[in-house]
């Protein structure tokens, strides 16, 4: 099959290579952007899914052991201390696995992946440091069939685990490790290229950079150099666009799915961060712990105010002048969030600002795609206000399998100005559509979307629309108030008629 060929996600596609495998035939279950099911295949994984009232498992997913940690050997040429591919390699060397799959780079390009089935230590260590772009690792599921490889270790990140924990009973596999990395921000070869160039003063010898936890860019040159540069200096207007359309609507940062994970967001400066999801998890780790320096994590710092300016500051692509990008980056270095804390912080400013972009770009997809950690991370934030883009009410009815969902995107303007983007409700309470409802409360001013009576700030001219709560319960209730007010008439219209196809109520 000709690679890219078959693409159902479409925009979303984070390219993961599974179309490029005949479990193509899977895209409608596996894919991570068609079907976002991180409850069941955390229990396939694990045993069981995240509890969501415990802070860390809501954060960074289940785990049974999080430390930080630096090999003692530091491998050369490895992203950091190169604990990943060192445990690659021992998996092979202790027979543990017949092959491990990894991101080898192009021949041609430092920055193009490469992904392979390597059978021997050498091959493993080739694929060492980040291709830092979109890789297609599941393309090479393909050379499964006949290859003898009964054991498999997968290296890789969020979507393509999914995709992986998807299909792995249909792969003929006797064994399955998933060592996964934490991920974000990821781009094209194509948004790589502008990302360097408006970001490095040499964008053509740039070797190796990483997001650091001291909240700067580390950019290694072919020359040996280094270079550092400040994420507030960074040109959020140029690089708004930057970010591949998957990871701006991806909530898999801490590779949910994964069997151990290897990060660094949740260490302090210079260590790695390791979470442990699960006993075949502690089994890729013995692998190594032996050659591992170790610390136990830690936390401090408080992020919810700094989070809360970076929404507001981001949404209006706010570029601060270098000297003082330099100044915020030394005192938030300083007095900002470091360990987990940093991890939270990342956590948050990643899922508000990809929260956004769904409902702006995507806004039929929000509450099906948001999984519930995701949800109750984001609520805890106040995100933009939206645009007044449309002067026609638009109706988007989205199905699932328990609820209805309907998305009505309108603004009015005229006398009194009401902007609304969405309205949601069903014949079913659903928490995915109750927090739709919350999330568009918030933006309407509703202190708390769910709250039976909740408080309402309204623009001048105040328009009655009642709770956002029966909104999502009771349709009736959520018409009635509408219809009461002239500027609303069409909508109601629209919405009645949208809403008596889809289910039967006395007053629809
Ligand atoms: C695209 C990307 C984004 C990341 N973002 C974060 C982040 O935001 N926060 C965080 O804590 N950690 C992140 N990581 C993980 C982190 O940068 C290190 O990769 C990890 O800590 C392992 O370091 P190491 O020295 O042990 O890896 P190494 O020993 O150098 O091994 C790196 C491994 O990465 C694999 N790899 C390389 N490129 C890709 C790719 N494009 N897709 C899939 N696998 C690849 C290779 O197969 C190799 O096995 C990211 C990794 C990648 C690949
Ligand atoms: S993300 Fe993967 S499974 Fe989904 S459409 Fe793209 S290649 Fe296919
Ligand atoms: S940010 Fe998410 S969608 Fe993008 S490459 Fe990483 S795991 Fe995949």
């Amino acid at each position: 099959m000709a690679r890219g060929t078959v693409r159902p996600a479409k925009d979303l596609c984070s390219d993961c290579g599974l179309c490029d495998s005949r479990w193509v035939a899977y895209v409608r279950q596996a894919c991570a952007f068609i079907h976002q099911q991180f409850e069941s295949l955390e229990r396939k994984a694990h045993g069981r899914s995240r509890d969501l009232d415990n802070e860390d498992e809501l954060y960074f997913g289940v785990s049974e052991r999080m430390f930080c940690a630096q090999l003692q050997q530091p491998l050369e040429g490895a992203q950091w201390t190169g604990i990943v591919s060192t445990l690659g390699v021992r998996a092979l060397e202790q027979n543990l696995v017949d092959a491990v799959l990894c991101v080898q780079q192009s021949p041609d390009d430092r920055f193009t992946p490469m992904p392979v089935l390597a059978r021997t230590p050498q091959e493993v260590l080739a694929a060492r440091v980040n291709k830092p772009t979109l890789s297609n690792n599941l393309s090479v599921l393909e050379q499964l069939p006949g290859s003898g490889i009964k054991r498999l270790l997968a290296i890789g990140v969020g979507c393509q685990t999914q995709a992986l924990r998807a299909v792995q009973d249909s792969l003929g596999l006797e064994e399955l490790y998933v060592l996964g990395m934490p991920c974000v921000d990821n781009v094209s070869r194509e948004g790589l290229q502008t990302f360097l160039e408006s970001t490095s003063r040499s964008p053509e010898t740039v070797v190796h950079y990483e997001f650091m936890q001291d909240f700067r860019i580390h950019f290694r040159h072919s020359d040996g150099s280094t270079e550092t540069v400040p994420f507030f200096g960074l040109d959020t207007p140029k690089l708004k666009d930057v970010f591949a359309p998957s990871c701006l609507s991806c909530f898999d940062y801490v590779n949910a799915c994964a069997d151990l994970v290897v990060g660094y967001m949740g260490a302090p400066f210079q260590w790695q961060w390791l979470v442990v999801r699960n006993q075949r998890g502690q089994k890729l780790l013995d692998l190594v712990e032996a050659e591992l320096k170790t610390q136990p994590v830690m936390s401090s710092g408080q992020r919810a105010q700094a989070v809360q300016q970076g929404i507001d500051a981001y949404d209006k692509a706010l570029r601060l002048p270098r000297w003082l990008a330099e100044v915020v980056g030394v005192v938030v270095q300083r007095v900002g969030p470091k360990g987990l804390e940093y991890a939270r912080f990342s956590i948050d400013s990643h899922f508000t600002r990809n929260a956004t972009w769904l409902r702006r770009h995507h806004p039929e997809k929000l509450a099906q795609h948001l999984p519930a950690f995701a949800q109750k991370i984001v609520s805890r934030y106040r995100l933009p206000q939206p645009s007044a883009k449309r002067s026609m009410p638009h109706i988007i009815p989205t199905k699932a399998a328990s609820k209805t969902l309907f998305v009505i995107d309108m603004v009015w303007n005229g006398g009194t100005t009401i902007e609304t983007e969405a309205l949601a409700w069903s014949d079913t309470p659903d928490p995915a559509n109750e927090f739709a409802c919350k999330l568009w409360g918030q933006q309407w001013g509703f202190e708390h979307g769910l709250d039976p009576a909740p408080t309402m700030r309204t623009t001048p001219g105040e328009v009655p629309v009642r709770s956002i709560a029966s909104a999502s319960t009771h349709c009736a209730e959520a018409h009635s108030p509408l219809a009461e007010r002239p500027q609303c008439v069409q909508a109601h219209a629209l919405a009645r008629a949208a809403c008596s196809g889809a289910h039967t109520h006395s007053k629809c």
